[in-house]
């Protein structure tokens, strides 16, 4: 049976809770287990496929195709598993799940309740990723801060759950902020002792306490959380702020948060092994130089939109031990007839245009993508960025000049992007893009085939349309590589261009499966470029 780990979190949103998480299940991994992440999002849309970046940044896709929180992307990369179809409850998913269940008469004539069928579901939901993930550790970040009534629901499945298990097979985190006052120049531990009597009045008795706060604590502001939250001093980990996120699980080693766990646990205490996340703090700390990615979006103010591409930008910049600076540009501003194209990629070193929905921002994305083809800057497409590309070359190079996307123009003469028949007849919004892992297969002889050095590769999706073979001939002729194919299906997953340094798109996200440790081949090729560009 699988042993338990909760975090929760107090005072305030954005403490780092994910990354907590994530951090303890990257030290217990190094501890020779077997980690499995889940998150418990209190909203109750089902998943956040359908939310806007806005409301939500990034939307993370997993393997098997669940739209899920960027939170999951955090824990990917840390702990460098595939999580699945259990790593993400919503309130939402919860709700609809129990009352089919009621419409289909699985309870017998009982009346349906918060407590218990609301609470068994949720319960249920972490044995789930237990059984099915077959994990010695799984750790759950529940979303929110104690005392929402959106997550109240949850916490009392958790507060069920210990009940069920017990101390030495559940665990709980609870992350709160210790503010700093300039004035009295003092830490504060009440808003950190308020969060921990809210989490009590739910009957949950925290076991560590992880403390946010912009300075060292010091022996005296530590015993007085421990002594009014009645919690081991040696149990208050102090998660200072850092420069790099990557720095905080080896700031919880030193505090020797696993043997905490693992003690509680009773499971054996081994010796840890985290040379690959030292060697990747070495890099990142040893960085020479940089180089500049110009990435062309319409959330551009709003970086969570594009997380894991940021990420995996970085990640391949680790590699080359060069910084990879981002220069955010609105596709919107491009549009504009006053806008001096050259100007603003003025010493970019490759241009990246990444996923997106709906028509705003499209043309001035057509114009950065030109920009790139004829002024030969390294270019990374990535799904919406493919189906950029595609109408940009079949309208400046193929001279089809309405080619567009069914998606911006749904009576366009020239689709070459296009709604696939399978598609056409669907009317929920909700969870119908083509999602996940697909199979894709390389062409001997191209920049693809040259990235990732084998012949068949899986990569996540997230998208409805899709590239129009009936224009794949011509786009051909002048020029266009068709360098990955889905063989079943038949459908163009990867595109490059003849005479050109560096020009690859794709109809998948290469990003998600990026880590840290691990470049991703279509990040780590096109950085490489941006590095050889830059010369
Ligand atoms: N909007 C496009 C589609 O649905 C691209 C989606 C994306 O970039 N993720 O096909």
């Amino acid at each position: 049976m699988a042993k338990f780990v909760f975090v929760t979190g107090g005072v305030c949103s954005g403490l780092g809770k994910g990354i907590t998480a994530s951090s303890i299940a990257l030290l217990l991994k190094g501890k020779g287990y077997k980690v499995f992440m889940q998150k418990f999002d209190p909203y109750m849309n089902v998943d956040p496929g359908t939310m806007s970046p806005i409301q939500h940044g990034e939307v993370f896709v997993t393997a098997d195709g669940c739209e899920t929180d960027l939170d999951l992307g955090h824990y990917e990369r840390f702990i460098d598993e595939e999580l699945n179809y259990t790593s993400n409850i919503t309130n939402g998913k919860i709700y609809s799940s129990v009352i089919e269940k009621e419409r289909r008469g699985d309870f017998l004539g009982a009346t349906i309740q918060i407590v218990p069928h609301i609470s068994n579901e949720i319960k249920n939901k972490i044995y789930e990723a237990a059984t099915t993930s077959n994990a010695d550790i799984v750790i759950t970040e529940i979303g929110g801060t104690v005392g929402d009534i959106e997550s109240s629901v949850m916490m009392e499945a958790l507060r069920q759950f210990r009940l069920e298990q017990g101390k030495e097979n559940t665990l709980f985190v609870h992350t709160t902020l210790v503010p700093y006052l300039f004035g009295s120049n003092e830490l504060k531990t009440k808003p950190t002792q308020n969060s921990i009597i809210e989490l009590r009045r739910l009957g949950i008795q925290p076991d560590i306490v992880v403390t946010r706060a912009p300075v060292e604590l010091g022996d005296a502001v530590k015993k007085k959380i421990a002594l009014f939250g009645s919690i081991p001093v040696e149990n208050i980990i102090e998660a200072k702020d850092v420069n790099n996120i990557y720095e905080i699980p080896l700031n919880f080693h030193r505090q020797n948060i696993e043997e905490i766990i693992l003690k509680q646990f009773e499971l054996k205490i081994t010796k840890s092994n985290l040379k690959d996340w030292e060697e990747l703090i070495y890099t990142v700390e040893n960085l020479q130089g940089e180089v500049e990615i110009a990435l062309v979006g319409k959330y551009v103010e709003l970086e969570d939109a594009y997380l894991s591409v940021k990420e995996a930008l970085k990640a391949a910049g680790y590699r080359y031990q060069k910084n990879v600076k981002i220069r955010w540009i609105d596709s919107e501003l491009l549009e504009r007839k006053e806008a001096n194209i050259k100007e603003i990629f003025k010493g970019v070193n490759g241009i990246l245009v990444p996923g997106g929905f709906g028509s705003r921002g499209i043309e001035g994305k057509i114009l950065a993508c030109q920009y790139a083809r004829e002024q030969k800057v390294p270019y990374l497409g990535i799904c919406l960025g493919m189906q950029i590309a595609v109408i940009e070359f079949a309208r400046h190079v193929c001279g089809i000049e309405d080619a567009s996307s069914r998606e911006f123009n749904e009576v366009c003469k020239n689709p070459v992007i296009d709604l696939m028949v399978d598609q056409k007849s669907i009317v929920n919004k909700g969870g119908t893009l083509r999602l996940g892992n697909y199979e894709c297969l390389l062409q001997k002889g191209t920049l693809a085939y040259k990235n990732y050095n084998q012949e068949m590769i899986y990569e996540r999706h997230r998208h409805r349309y899709e590239f129009n073979n009936q224009y794949r001939e011509l786009l051909e002729q002048h020029g266009m590589i068709f360098s990955g194919i889905h063989p079943a299906l038949n459908l163009v997953e990867i595109i490059e261009l003849e005479n050109h340094p560096h020009f690859i798109a794709s109809q998948f996200h290469p990003e998600f499966k990026s880590r840290p440790t691990k470049a991703h081949p279509l990040f780590d090729s096109f950085v490489k470029s941006a590095i050889e560009y830059q010369k």
